[in-house]
């Protein structure tokens, strides 16, 4: 719930196909429109280190207001922001349909799509954005790739030179064959003794899903089988928003449009998208229909999509879950990520794992710091972990047998802070997404990841 205004915040869509958006002159102008009200605001000051950073730059200048900074020293306090949304939904007071009309993260994209377009991406940096085809070659030599770049390897000095990626930043591993293959191979079963509902679920298993932990789609489709769902997976395109975080909104535009299309039939038949990572499910529902307003393919998918939190409390609410769940024991610190919190559907992820018999649940709705590939960076990851380290405190001092974040990227981040917060005390072990302990207590987990 955002503070200071009773009514829902709505947004408008991204102009971007517009030339003025592009007109250096005119954001400018709208940069300094919005940080002077945020100066005079401040509301936001613990919340990243993008509004520190803008409080101490106009604080420190010759006459302690906006007038006195130059613009090329905005930069610091673009490049800090993860967009990951917590001041527009939790914060700010003054977003539409407030007269002062301030989007603080889409204006830091409009601030990045110009960069993009002025300077181009670097080749390294619009390389990680293709996370589809980067997933595809390295489930092929995950071995290889694994051992290249986990921390410690020998070559994480290269990579950090190279590709700018943080020596001691921990990254996901690559699954040895992707969600899709292996479905494909074993096709989902509807459980015959369950009885049969009128869902049908196309989950889409997203970059993270498909390539690097499957373990968060397996037991997906191991408790929507459960509870007498039938199911298929699809990864047609990324979600983009990897490249909606370097300002590639055109590119963004373009997988919104694939996936939309690939989407379609199953629509028409009567299938609910189902996405298990938040970012992808806010694009899909949320950021697409904003850069592509006039879509009605993106329109009609963002209507049919689920968060898959939301689609299992869903099921509970309106059918009921199937029984036979046994109690998971010793408790769960759930970090409860932005971009669930962006979704604007409650705590979507907290009453998933208390539909789980005795699951002790300590809730921490902090931001992680991490920001997708923003977190790995170096001259970034520094940042993320101190913007992270009240999180990783509180998921450590809860004492809880497992920690999980519905955003895995936030939870491999927060597992590396909590290592060094442990030191050589006992870890909670870290799972990929509330689903995964609902599949165990189902006793239908699957133990490959
Ligand atoms: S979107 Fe997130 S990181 Fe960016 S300014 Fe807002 S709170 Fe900070
Ligand atoms: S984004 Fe809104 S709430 Fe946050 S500092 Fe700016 S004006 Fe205040």
């Amino acid at each position: 719930m955002r503070e200071g205004s009773l009514e829902a915040p709505t947004r408008h869509p991204l102009d971007w196909e517009n030339p003025e958006f592009y007109d250096e002159a005119k954001l400018d102008a709208e940069m300094r429109r919005v940080f002077d009200i945020c100066h005079g605001c401040r509301r936001c000051f613990n919340l990243c280190d993008s509004f520190p950073r803008l409080f101490d730059l106009v604080d420190e200048s010759k006459s302690g207001e906006l007038d006195t900074v130059a613009s090329a020293d905005f930069k610091p306090v673009v490049d800090a922001c993860t967009l990951c949304d917590m001041c527009f939904l939790t914060k700010c007071p003054y977003v539409p349909p407030h007269e002062f009309n301030l989007d603080f993260p889409h204006l830091i994209l409009r601030y990045r799509a110009v960069e993009a377009k002025k300077h181009g991406v670097g080749a390294v940096d619009h390389a990680l954005t293709e996370t589809d085809r980067n997933g595809k070659w390295a489930t092929l030599i995950s071995g290889a790739v694994n051992w290249a770049t986990r921390r410690g390897s020998p070559l994480r000095g290269l990579e950090e030179k190279v590709a700018g990626i943080d020596r001691n930043a921990a990254l996901p591993e690559y699954a040895s064959q992707s969600l899709e293959a292996k479905t494909k191979a074993n096709p989902p079963q509807r459980d015959a003794s369950a009885p049969a509902k009128a869902r049908k679920v196309v989950l889409y298993a997203t970059c993270y899903g498909d390539y690097n932990d499957t373990s968060i789609g397996e037991a997906a489709l191991a408790v929507l089988a459960k509870n007498g769902v039938e199911t298929k997976v699809l990864h047609p395109h990324c979600c983009g928003m990897p490249k909606l975080e370097q300002g590639l909104i055109g590119e963004v535009a373009d997988a919104a449009r694939k996936v939309a299309a690939a989407f379609a039939p199953y629509i028409d038949e009567g299938y609910d998208i189902v996405a298990p990572v938040p970012s992808c499910a806010l694009m899909l529902k949320f950021e697409w229909p904003l850069i592509l307003p006039n879509d009605a393919s993106v329109k009609r998918l963002a209507a049919a999509t689920f968060d898959l939190s939301e689609y299992i409390v869903d099921i509970a609410r309106k059918e009921g879950l199937a029984g036979g769940m046994s109690p998971i024991e010793g408790g769960v610190a759930f970090h409860m990520s932005c971009h669930s919190r962006a979704q604007n559907f409650g705590q979507k992820g907290t009453v998933l794992l208390n539909l789980i018999p005795q699951a002790d649940v300590a809730v921490v709705e902090r931001c992680s710091g991490h920001g997708g590939a923003w977190g790995y960076k170096k001259g970034n990851f520094e940042t993320a972990m101190k913007v992270g380290k009240p999180a990783m405190r509180q998921l450590n001092t809860a004492g809880k047998k497992h920690v999980v974040s519905e955003c895995p990227l936030a939870g491999i981040h927060l597992e590396q802070g909590i290592e060094a917060l442990a030191g050589d005390a006992p870890k909670p072990e870290r799972v990929g997404h509330p689903i995964v302990l609902m599949a165990r207590a189902y006793g239908v987990s699957s133990p490959s990841k």
